[in-house]
């Protein structure tokens, strides 16, 4: 709640690597991925080899680093983990795959991040489990090919079509991660409640999981701030008044949004009528990175049906104005 980036806080992290599923049979939501997953990583163990490569694409806070721990944990196999922005330079992903160990899953994420010429090597790596490592330079420079062993790579992105088509090509398997229902954030937060070892009641939690936009970690956030409430102001259980006075408190609104969302709806009506008006625009009326607002704040409002994408940029819709309690301009006015 405090960070409108999305991105995890210390805090989140601590809490997460708690409170992470181990087993694809423990993870709730996503049916389709984690069948398709499941099938994936069944076949692979009958064969005794390493699975294909996995894409996996969606909003951030859905789960795409817990199921590569996963798919780790269910090939049992080590995970190496690192990310796009870590791997800046070819000899940066030259270090990571070389010292690989048969079967390993390496887990990339943001990996529509990676530098350029590190892409190239990693397209290598994935088809022939081999890099070309280059000694010298200029016309002397010589490639020397090193042997891989046979490895995983599971990607993470939440911008799927930013990444160049011929590495798309080489992962097997893309699984497209969707928002969670509200049961099954449900179902999560009752988990963790037990973990944390606090006290809650459906009416509490069902308040919670349809106020996290569809979204885990944001549940798992609501959650603690609710403890927090619940143990400061009130008898220390998280139920309905204790959610609703925290959530109150955190700028959580009744249909779950939060403060950057509501920024960007509020510029959208009120200093642009309502739109279309370029990405870049929008987020500089709210004072944020466009990839912030494009990757964070877009993807629930647009599933929600508050912000619509057209090819002349963002527009209003009708809810968007209803929820901030505006009258939209009469289309005759235009
Ligand atoms: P991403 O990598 O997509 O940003 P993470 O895998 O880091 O998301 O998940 C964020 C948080 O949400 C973690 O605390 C994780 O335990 C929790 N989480 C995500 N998906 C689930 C799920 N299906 N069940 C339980 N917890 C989940």
């Amino acid at each position: 709640i405090v960070d409108p980036g999305g991105h995890p806080a210390d805090e989140d992290r601590r809490f997460e690597a708690a409170l992470r599923p181990r087993r694809l049979a423990d993870f709730p939501g996503q049916p389709r991925v984690r069948d398709q997953l499941g099938l994936l990583l069944e076949a692979a163990r009958r064969r005794g080899a390493p699975p294909d490569h996995v894409l996996l694409s969606g909003p951030p806070g859905l789960g795409k680093t817990s199921l590569a721990m996963i798919i780790a944990a269910e090939l049992e196999q080590p995970i190496r983990i690192t990310s796009g922005p870590a791997i800046q330079h070819a000899g940066d992903l030259a270090a990571v795959l070389s010292s690989l160990a048969e079967g390993e899953v390496l887990f990339l994420d943001e990996i529509h991040r990676m530098a350029r010429p590190a892409e190239e090597m990693l397209y290598l790596a994935m088809e022939d489990f081999r890099v070309d490592i280059i000694v010298g330079k200029g016309p002397g420079a010589t490639a020397i090919p090193l042997e891989l062993p046979a490895f995983t790579v599971v990607g993470a992105t939440t911008r799927a079509g930013l990444l160049p088509a011929p590495l798309r090509d080489r992962f097997g398997f893309t699984g497209h991660l969707d928002f969670y229902a509200t049961a099954d954030l449900a179902q999560i937060l009752t988990r963790n409640a037990t973990l944390l070892g606090v006290e809650s009641t459906p009416q509490g939690i069902d308040e919670m999981a349809g106020r996290s936009r569809g979204t885990p970690r944001i549940a798992n956030r609501l959650l603690r701030r609710v403890r927090d409430y619940a143990q400061v102001q009130g008898n220390g259980i998280v139920d309905l008044s204790a959610a609703r006075a925290a959530l109150r408190l955190f700028d959580v609104d009744d249909r779950g949004l939060d403060r950057l969302d509501r920024a960007v709806l509020d510029a959208l009506c009120r200093r642009f009528g309502g739109g279309p008006v370029g990405l870049s625009t929008l987020a500089v009326a709210v004072g944020e990175e466009a990839d912030t607002v494009e990757t964070v704040a877009e993807p629930y409002l647009v599933r929600e049906g508050y912000l619509v994408r057209t090819p002349r940029g963002r527009a209003a819709s009708p809810m968007a104005w209803a929820h901030l309690g505006l009258t939209p301009p009469t289309p005759s006015a235009a």
